[in-house]
Order: C-alpha cells, then structure tokens, then sequence
C-alpha cells in the first residue's frame, strides 16, 4: 500500500486517469492539477490550483507522456489553464523524492539535475517499452488495414529494427499470416528471427530486400528508408514509421514518389489509452511502491 505517500500529479491525457485511480486505489495521498475540464469527478483525488506550495513535502511529481516542453510548459488534454514547471516548483520538492515522466525533454532534465531531485524516465524501461509495443503493433497494423487494399495476410511485410517494437510488430504480422522479412544488425537478432520462422537481412543490405514489398514498419530512429530506397519499392508500398519524431523516413521523397508514408507517434496512448494507462500506473505504483519501503514507510 501506499499509505501516507504524496503524490502530485499534473496534467496529462486519459492515461493518467488510469494512474490516479490505481494510485489511489493503494491508498496513496494524491493530488492533481490540470484537470479542471473533466466532466467526471475523479474519486479518492484531490483537485487543486497549480502552484508552488503544492511541491512542498511530495514523494513523487507525476508528469505526462512528454513531461514538459522545451519551455517547460505541462500537456494537459482536460485543461484550458497553463502549467509551466519552473526551477522555484522544483526546487521546493524534498530531497528524496522523484520526478516521474514517459520521457524528458532537455529542459525538464536540466531543471531536476540542477535541483538534484532524481528524473525517471518511463518509457525507457524495458518492461514498460515491451508492454507499449503490443498496443504499439495493433495501432500500426490498424493503419496498414487503413491503408492497403490487400490482406495483412499473405503480404509482403518489411520490419526494420529488432528491439522491443520490432521484436512485437514482427511476431503480430507473423500470427496474421504475413511474410515477414526483418532488417537486423547484430548476428543474435539475426539468429532468433530465423529461429522464429521470419525472414532476417541485415540493414546493410536493406537495399537488395527492398524490391517487392507491401508494407514497411520502422522501428529504427534514425534514417534509414531513404530516397534510395524508396525509389526501389513498388507503387503500392505503404510505409509506417514508428520510430521517434522525426521517424526514420525520407517523407519528401516519399510523397514526391507518390507512396503512402506516415509518421505514427504516440499509438498506444491514441489506440488504448486505458491500457497504455494501465501499463504506467502498474510500473509507477511499484516505483514508488519501492521507494516507499526504502525510506521505511512501508505499510
Ligand atoms: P529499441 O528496443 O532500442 O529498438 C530499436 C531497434 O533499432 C534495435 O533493434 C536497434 O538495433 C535498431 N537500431 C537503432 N539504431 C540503428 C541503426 N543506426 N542501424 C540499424 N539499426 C538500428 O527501441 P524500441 O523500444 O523498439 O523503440 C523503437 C522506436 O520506436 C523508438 O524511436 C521509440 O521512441 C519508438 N516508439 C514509438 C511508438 C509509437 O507509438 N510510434 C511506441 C513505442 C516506441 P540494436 O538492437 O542492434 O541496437
């Protein structure tokens, strides 16, 4: 239980619905702001005005998805009135407790490490980053549903990265019937796709896969589907770049070429914002779970 912990919440879209109710389900002492404009009243929560007194005496600050903006400014979906974090917020939080956000922008990691209040940065955990791949994989093939005229089954799918989302995306086009081809670059990626019956290159020959493909899913943030590539795929090729803002996609060639590329960021909080919520309440609740016995509170 969290008992006795204080927790301060500010902003966010639907998936912090989702970490307030478990957050207060485990007894914890919850306060939020930026949710002035939903119509339903949030039980076991405490609403209030954002200002500097409400860091006084917190454990843990819960921020959204993006935590902040370059200018500090708070994302929050059910609330016309602006939250901008500052150094005076920060610097009233006592010295043990933490910053909570899916990820940070250079400006919120600053303003922590300048306060010396520890940052963590959701997204990047492995167990988090796997559970978001699969409402990641149903989001992506809902687009590729949208966007082909053909079956996932029997198609042509091309997945580029064999992290997390690739590893996820790869295996869901596998169990609809795709042919699934998986670009990799380490030698173990290589070995357990062909394990898993897909079809692995390696990104270097990216190139040489190219020349028959229905959809490509890219998971890789960085360039890789360029002009020269695009200009090898067939008409009908769809491509699907989930990777991080910019995505990985020569987007003007592509259009220029008259193929359907998209930029898909942020699909788990877009196709399942209960379940993506779920995901961060579950990982946070046992966070703050833990530091709570750390410190000796617990309950
Ligand atoms: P990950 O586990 O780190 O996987 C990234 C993959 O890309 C790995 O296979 C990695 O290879 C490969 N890679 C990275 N740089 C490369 C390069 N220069 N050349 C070849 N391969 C390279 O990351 P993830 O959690 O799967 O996330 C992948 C991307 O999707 C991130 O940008 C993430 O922010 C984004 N994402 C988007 C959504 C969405 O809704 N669109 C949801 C979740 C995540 P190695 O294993 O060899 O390093």
């Amino acid at each position: 239980m969290l008992t006795g912990v204080q927790v301060l919440l500010l902003g966010g879209d639907a998936r912090q619905l989702e970490v307030i109710r478990k957050l207060s389900e485990l007894d914890a002492a919850v306060t939020v702001s930026g949710f002035d404009g939903l119509h339903t009243p949030l039980d076991g929560a405490v609403q209030a005005e954002f200002s500097e007194q409400l860091f006084d005496g917190i454990d843990a600050l819960l921020l959204p998805a993006v935590g902040t903006d370059d200018h500090g400014v708070i994302h929050a979906v059910f609330s016309d009135r602006e939250m901008r974090l500052l150094d005076e917020h920060i610097a009233r939080m006592p010295k043990h407790s933490k910053v909570y956000a899916g990820m940070a922008k250079p400006y919120l990691r600053s303003l922590c490490e300048q306060n010396q209040i520890e940052l963590v940065e959701l997204f990047d955990r492995d167990d988090v980053a796997i559970y978001n791949s699969i409402p990641t994989a149903e989001g992506a093939l809902m687009m590729a549903i949208q966007h082909t005229d053909i079956t996932i089954h029997g198609s042509k799918s091309m997945v580029l990265g064999f992290g997390r989302t690739g590893f996820t995306m790869a295996r869901t086009l596998q169990g609809l019937g795709a042919e699934v081809l998986v670009g990799v670059r380490r030698s173990e990626h290589f070995a357990r796709a062909a394990e898993m019956g897909l079809k692995p290159f390696y990104i270097s020959n990216l190139l040489a896969f190219t020349g028959n493909i229905d959809l490509i899913f890219n998971t890789i943030p960085t360039m890789i589907v360029t002009a020269q590539i695009i200009a090898k795929l067939p008409s009908r090729a769809v491509i699907i770049d989930l990777a991080s803002k910019p995505g990985g996609t020569d987007f003007r060639f592509a259009e220029k070429r008259g193929i359907k590329a998209m930029l898909a960021p942020g699909l788990p909080g877009i196709v399942a914002p209960k379940t993506a919520g779920r995901i961060i309440a579950d990982c946070l609740s046992q966070l703050i779970m833990d530091d709570s016995i750390k410190r000796g509170n617990g309950q």
